[in-house]
């Protein structure tokens, strides 16, 4: 509960990867409610191919010292040892995140054991509940990392969003709930908790794909709770009047005007290949795990 309500802290608010303490200070200015601290955006670990792993510790560390926004950083899914070494360097927050490649492909981290509030990927429902019942204290869809097509997110805040309004509506039974929760392999109190309020028990961020001001705000009126930015800022080519104009957009995003205003003249967004193009050729992230 403690670490879902430091996770609240972050509502409306815009996440932004980094990779050097110069581009946290451009992030914070911009108005980021947190920075993620990493090596490599997404978008060139993908063309990479190599296995990614936890940040260096010292280059977390020197973006922690040029910030006063909270800092994340991320871990592989199940190695819950660099998650050991994060928390020892006291970051605010962990990421165990399918954008590194798995340390565990079957298990992931028990948050529950950890002090340090920790973010999830989910594609659905099931998924997110999972993660919160590891004890997850904010979930992020997984959009498709790196690629600047937002539609990913966008199919997976849509289908949490309506599995829950589905459920809602036709689990009306103590048999129902309890069949759902065995299928989601979830216990049934949290199904329950998440049915009553409408919505996930912990924020819900957006992640994946997001590439412009008015995907930011597409992501906030379908109902996230905050965006997280990848390698969109820094692959553009006005990096601070992006960040800047995201931010905007994620808290003004039902004012049509407001969102005019910051859409133009932006210069060049990142370049993005689009979900379709890697079907066949390449893996998907958001793919990785079932
Ligand atoms: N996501 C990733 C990246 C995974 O590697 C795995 C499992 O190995 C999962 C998700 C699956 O977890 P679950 O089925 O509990 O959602």
């Amino acid at each position: 509960k403690i670490k879902s309500g430091l996770a609240q802290m972050l509502k409306g608010g815009v996440i932004m990867d980094v990779v050097t303490p110069e581009q946290a200070i451009i992030a914070e200015k911009a108005g980021a409610c947190a920075v993620m601290a990493l090596e490599k955006i997404p978008a060139d670990m993908r063309k990479s191919g190599q296995v990614c792993r936890m940040s260096d510790p010292k280059m977390i560390k020197d973006i922690m010292a040029a910030v006063s926004i909270p800092v994340m950083a991320k871990v592989r899914i199940g190695h819950f040892v660099e998650a050991q070494v994060l928390e020892a360097l006291e970051v605010d927050y962990i990421d165990e995140s399918e954008v590194l490649t798995p340390a565990d492909w079957k298990n992931h981290i028990k948050k529950n054991e950890f002090k340090v509030p920790f973010v999830c990927g989910a594609k659905d429902l099931g998924e997110a509940l999972r993660r919160i019942n590891e004890g997850a204290a904010m979930i992020r869809t997984k959009g498709e990392a790196g690629t600047g097509d937002v539609s990913e997110a966008v199919k997976h805040i849509t289908k949490i969003r309506g599995e829950i309004a589905e459920y809602k509506e036709t689990l009306k039974t103590e048999e129902q709930l309890a069949q759902k929760a065995k299928e989601l392999r979830v216990p049934v109190e949290l199904l329950k908790e998440t049915l009553e309020q409408g919505k996930l028990p912990v924020v819900n961020f957006a992640a994946g794909g997001v590439a412009t001001p008015a995907d930011a705000a597409l992501l906030m009126q379908l109902g996230c709770e905050g965006v997280f930015v990848g390698s969109g800022i820094f692959k553009s080519s006005h990096p601070e009047k992006l960040a800047r104009a995201i931010v905007e957009a994620t808290t003004h995003y039902n004012d049509a005007k407001k969102l005019l205003e910051v859409s133009s003249d932006l210069g060049e967004m990142m370049g993005g290949v689009c979900v379709e193009s890697i079907k066949q050729t390449d893996k998907r992230l958001a793919e990785i795990g079932w």
